[in-house]
């Protein structure tokens, strides 16, 4: 136990699903001073920064959201953003977050001092605070990534970033060009090409895309799903059961059941060939690469935007902007009004951590990662880093709903600060032989993964870190992540 007091219990950085589940958490462990820091003006996180035309979640709605606060009021199977971001402020309210939250406020950096065991964290206005626990919620898709494109500085036209929308924008009588073929740019597309003169997609990589089975949930069964909970928990069941045998069977355990990931890339490529009705298309739009290898995606529009004659697919490389269009490598030029960039976000070199993080003994955790192995024991804490519960760390996403991840990291603070408690201690360190067995383990069951059993090479998935290794998935079925969350032996960690 130490003497000093710091300012907080606990400062989290980020108000989004991530960030609000581990305030939930805390706050039932006892801690009440927290801050909840977020660079952004407003909570929701990724339902805060985007709001493009199209933005709706693909897990279905009943998957997405908190097992333990569950909205009977999705309006479709496949909620719009705009009711997710509802839903972030509701839970914000429902459990007494917001007084907790400052927002506009970045976080520059943070550092573990070992004599005091509490952690100061500077901020991108000068200021500093103390806290006992860090907890960074800083979100994988957070840092949005703008290629270098040669000239594109010159555009004389609109360049909206797809985490940058200007609401309202109107597409009538310009063309415009989308870069980007990711699940962002399948969901916006089909709303620009319904109303922009003309629209040229530049797709560097083709996206796995199958039919989305959506519909809107009648009042009946809202009411119902309001009036007995049980109804919703088990169509909840369901849909989570569903996802867990196609992450499972066809993306984890790849080598041992070939034939269910080879099912889904046929119906992907029916899909294709049901919507699409030019053969020369259809096969610039089929992946070469493995189902599941990036995260395929779902929806009834996106292939058939390119049977309409205001369209065009452009599949050779960008090499420069001008100021009034686009030219490829071929030398063609497609003239322009509007670049809408939707080019994701960078995970591996900005993103992890998010900001610079200085641990005992000096470790940066950023170039330790780097210059290392990405790492994280049970995807959440990390050696000589005590009191730093990051929940956005390799091998820490169940590659499913945002949620389960979130759900299994909330068990294991628990677990983590109930032996605090009962140990009357202030700190917790994992040890390095837990993290290492954690990684070696992690490795193992990744060799069965279509990441490494499959053929991911020309996928340029951002499973991958820099490496070549995929360490974003954590490699176990959401069943066995719950269940190590809340067993985990206890002398994984160290105590004082
Ligand atoms: P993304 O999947 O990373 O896609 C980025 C796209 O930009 C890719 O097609 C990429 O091509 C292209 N690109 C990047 N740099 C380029 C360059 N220099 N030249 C040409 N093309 C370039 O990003 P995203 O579409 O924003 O989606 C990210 C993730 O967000 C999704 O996987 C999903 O998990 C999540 N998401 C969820 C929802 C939802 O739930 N509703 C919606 C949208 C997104 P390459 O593939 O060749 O790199």
């Amino acid at each position: 136990m130490t003497n000093r007091k710091p300012d907080y219990d606990a400062v989290i950085v980020g108000a989004g699903f991530g960030g609000m589940g581990a305030g939930i958490e805390l706050k039932r462990q006892g801690l009440t001073d927290l801050a909840i820091l977020e660079r952004e003006d407003d909570l929701g996180g990724t339902w805060h920064v985007n709001h493009y035309p199209g933005l709706a979640v693909d897990i279905a709605s009943v998957t997405y959201s908190y097992s333990f606060a569950p909205n009977p009021y999705w309006s479709r199977l496949f909620a719009p953003g705009a009711e997710l971001k509802k839903y972030a402020e509701h839970i914000a309210d429902q459990y007494d977050l917001r007084r907790h939250m400052e927002f506009g406020t970045a976080v520059q950096r943070a550092e573990w001092d070992d004599d005091d065991h509490l952690w100061t964290v500077y901020t991108d206005d000068g200021g500093s605070r103390t806290t006992r626990y860090l907890v960074t919620a800083t979100g994988f898709l957070s840092q949005p990534h703008t290629p270098d494109f040669p000239g594109i500085d010159t555009f004389a036209g609109d360049i909206i970033h797809t985490t940058d929308w200007q609401d309202g924008y109107d597409f009538t009588g310009k063309r415009a060009a989308v870069i980007g073929t990711g699940a962002t740019a399948v969901q916006l597309i089909p709303e620009i090409a319904r109303d922009a003169d003309a629209l040229t997609v530049f797709q560097r990589t083709p996206i796995w895309v199958v039919p989305k089975v959506d519909f809107p949930i009648p009042a009946p069964v809202q009411n119902l799903f309001a009036k007995v909970p049980l109804t919703q928990k088990a169509a909840r069941l369901v849909n989570t059961s569903l996802l867990e045998a196609l992450m499972v069977f066809g993306v984890l355990h790849f080598k041992q059941t070939k034939p269910g990931n080879k099912m889904a890339a046929l119906l992907a490529k029916a899909h294709l060939r049901a919507q699409v009705r030019d053969a020369g298309t259809r096969r610039k739009l089929t992946p070469a690469y493995d189902f599941g290898c990036k995260r395929p995606t779902f929806s009834n529009e996106y292939f058939r935007v390119f049977n309409r004659p205001n369209v065009t697919l452009q599949t050779s490389s960008i090499a420069r902007v001008e100021p009034d269009g686009i030219v490829t490598d071929d030398g063609h030029k497609t003239m322009i009004d509007t670049l809408v960039l939707a080019t994701g976000f960078n995970l591996w070199d900005t993103n992890f951590p998010a900001f610079q993080i200085i641990g005992r003994e000096g470790r940066d955790l950023g170039p330790w990662w780097r210059e290392g192995r990405f790492q994280a024991y049970e995807g959440i804490t990390v050696p000589k880093m005590p009191n730093l519960l990051s929940l956005n760390s390799p091998y820490s996403y169940s590659g499913l709903s945002y949620f389960t991840t979130i759900e299994g990291q909330m068990r294991h603070i628990a677990r983590l600060f109930g032996e605090l408690r009962r140990r009357k201690a202030d700190t917790f360190e994992v040890t390095e032989e837990a993290n290492t067995e954690f990684l070696d383990r992690s490795t193992h069951a990744l060799d069965s993964s279509v990441f490494y059993a499959g053929d991911c090479s020309g996928s340029r998935s951002y499973y991958f870190n820099q490496h070549g290794e995929a360490t974003l998935l954590r490699p176990s079925s959401t069943r066995s992540t719950l269940r190590e969350m809340e067993t985990f032996p206890l002398d994984d960690y160290t105590y004082a």
